[in-house]
């Protein structure tokens, strides 16, 4: 049936199902041996909205079909098997392919000749161990998007503090901040250490959409993370938030009180997992006892130790924050005091004190 709309034969177009331009079907090959303990990928079994099994089980409405290859998960015999589909996309068999990349980059260039930092397999004609850098430097340029799991991944982490041998780095020092993958997409990060599972979850999904054709790219921030995530503080979304308001602070781990002054760094911390929680929305450093020591962050660890002395902005905020916090909550005690009180009509006597004015009665 041919339906004149005025301006465009509508039989002729096709529908929006039809319009999308997207893959039906895409391969994840995570490749966790960045420095890391890999601790991203056990973090990750936890996610539950979605659940992995959800993903690759095909039970999330318009997504792609996935292939996912991570070791962690791999039901592969291990060895030559798990490192088929990795060889395939080396040679241009697998395509689309969403490289996802655990722990951080060594930088090879400092031992060159001389050995290497880790590998990935050998070289089957050698026999010498293959990099990871290696297999970034090839894959990473056919990849439809190239996402950082971690911290380690995304900025360094642990590994790349202060005095370290390896050189190591995230994946955008290593490729290049400006680096944009075959589906044009920069390199997204999702930092954590380790990453929060569903907000590496919903970032994948959202990648995902994107692949189908069905959603916008995902809106990263000028540190290439999800906006949705880590646009807030810690602070934000933190259970003892009010104890800091009142200038209630925590002098040791015990306390339910604000922990700024043994170690927290939760005001200048972009994390939502004081909202989110961590496992079944259960957990959140700072909700259950745990400081915040800026994880999730560029500037981590180096920026952030020694863990458990009090930040260095801290002590002038509490300060500041002192004299109001005391009087108010002084005055909220107050008020608290009067609130708890009944009203005083309340009272099973023979006359009604209630200010009840039947006045209009006739
Ligand atoms: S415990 Fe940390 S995040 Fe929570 S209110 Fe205190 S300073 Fe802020
Ligand atoms: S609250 Fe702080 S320590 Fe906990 S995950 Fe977030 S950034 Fe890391």
């Amino acid at each position: 049936m041919t339906i004149d709309s005025g301006t465009h034969d509508v039989a002729t177009e096709p529908s929006r199902a039809e319009a999308r331009e997207g893959f039906d079907e895409i391969t994840i090959l995570w490749i966790s041996e960045g420095m890391s303990c890999d601790g991203d990928s056990v973090s990750f079994t936890a996610a539950g909205q979605p659940a992995i099994e959800d993903l690759v089980l095909g039970l999330i409405p318009g997504l792609p079909k996935v292939n996912l290859h991570n070791k962690v998960l791999s039901p592969s015999l291990g060895g030559e098997d798990f490192l088929a589909p990795y060889r395939a996309a080396l040679r241009g068999e697998i395509a689309p392919f969403i490289l996802v990349i655990e722990g951080s980059i060594p930088n090879q260039k400092i031992i060159e000749g001389d050995g290497y930092w880790t590998s990935f397999g050998n070289d089957p004609e050698t026999g010498e161990p293959l990099t990871l850098n290696w297999w970034i430097d090839r894959l990473a340029p056919k990849a439809w998007a190239v996402v950082a799991a971690g911290t380690c991944a995304t900025y360094g982490g642990i590994h790349a503090m202060a005095g370290n041998p390896t050189g190591c780095m995230g994946l955008a020092d290593y490729l290049g901040w400006d680096f944009t993958s075959q589906g044009g997409l920069p390199i997204v990060n999702v930092p954590g250490c380790p990453i929060q599972p569903e907000n590496f979850m919903e970032t994948l999904v959202w990648v995902l959409y994107h692949a189908a054709g069905s959603a916008p790219p995902p809106p990263l921030d000028q540190m290439l993370r999800p906006q949705w995530l880590f646009g807030k503080t810690v602070h934000e979304g933190c259970d003892r938030a009010a104890y800091y308001e009142q200038a209630d602070f925590a002098r040791d781990y015990n306390s339910p009180k604000c922990q700024v002054k043994v170690g927290c760094w939760g005001p200048v911390v972009n994390c939502n997992v004081p909202k989110r929680g961590w496992m079944a929305g259960i957990g959140g450093c700072p909700n259950v006892g745990g400081i915040c020591i800026g994880c999730t962050m560029p500037g981590f660890p180096d920026a952030f130790m020694p863990f458990m002395d009090e930040p260095p902005g801290g002590s002038f905020s509490t300060l500041m924050v002192k004299p109001y916090g005391a009087f108010v909550r002084r005055m909220r005690g107050i008020t608290n005091a009067v609130v708890n009180r009944e009203p005083k009509w309340h009272h099973n006597k023979p006359v009604l004190t209630s200010g009840y004015d039947p006045h209009w009665r006739p």
